[in-house]
């Protein structure tokens, strides 16, 4: 999972939201909660979303890959707050992500909360996925994030691994396997060119980073690993600068 930053909609597709939503607040109003998902499922399928999909295509980048895994192609438009259950969020632009198949599936009606009402499920565009998760190079997998100084892991990591099952996903640990082989190839390649810039670098790096594995070998756990120590002590000041890029 990687930080994603969210585009703002079109003005006339905003407007074209607000009026829909509207539109369904009105009707709920006069429902028993129990007719909210069909009311709100149905105001959604009515709803022509597809400048609304373009938008999170152009956030989620040239392979347009789901927002949670990072893997497979984001087909769907998710409701990060489903709309059975909020249907006054159903037309909410911050409440729709990009997910694939598979994570809707595991997903679905699931919508965990903390104890002050606060979702437990990662919003990458909201959140930095690093702060509550880590990679165990090792399997591939997506962990909760272990935190030292409350002695504990992450309640968000931990619940967002557990429902999308980013702990055993095998195509997914197998692509950040590889694409972290081939981050710490272009670190080896800095490191054997004198005039690398961190400019470059980064660049190449994220050329080929569909997972945010960037962040997490300059500022999370990743750092601790070669090659990433061996551009620490060698090239202190190349090293930093691609953490000041990074960060
Ligand atoms: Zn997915």
């Amino acid at each position: 999972m990687r930080r994603i930053t969210r585009l703002p909609l079109a003005s006339d597709v905003e407007g074209a939201m607000a009026a829909a939503q509207a539109r369904l607040n009105s009707e709920i109003a006069g429902l028993p909660q129990e007719k909210w998902a069909k009311a709100a499922g149905a105001a959604w399928d009515g709803h022509d979303s597809g400048a609304t999909r373009s938008t999170l295509h152009a956030m989620a980048g040239p392979r347009q890959r789901c927002m949670y895994c990072c893997d497979s192609h984001g087909d769907s438009i998710d409701h990060f707050r489903p709309k059975s259950t909020y249907p006054r969020q159903t037309f909410s632009w911050p409440n729709l992500l990009l997910n694939c198949t598979e994570c809707g599936r595991y997903k679905g009606q699931w919508f965990p909360l903390d104890d002050h009402g606060g979702p437990l499920l990662i919003d990458p565009t909201v959140d930095d996925p690093w702060d509550h998760l880590d990679f165990d190079p090792e399997t591939g997998n997506l962990v909760a994030r272990y935190d030292p100084v409350h002695s504990c892991f992450s309640n968000r990591g931990e619940e967002t691994v557990r429902l999308l099952r980013l702990d055993r996903r095998e195509a997914v640990a197998r692509g950040m396997q590889k694409t972290l082989r081939q981050l710490h190839e272009r670190v080896e390649r800095a490191l054997a060119d004198p005039q690398a810039s961190a400019d470059r670098l980064i660049a190449d790096m994220r050329q080929i980073d569909e997972y945010g594995l960037i962040a997490w070998c300059f500022i999370g756990s990743g750092r601790r690993d070669a090659p990433l120590t061996t551009l620490r002590e060698q090239r202190p000041d190349l090293w930093e600068e691609c953490v000041s890029r990074v960060g």
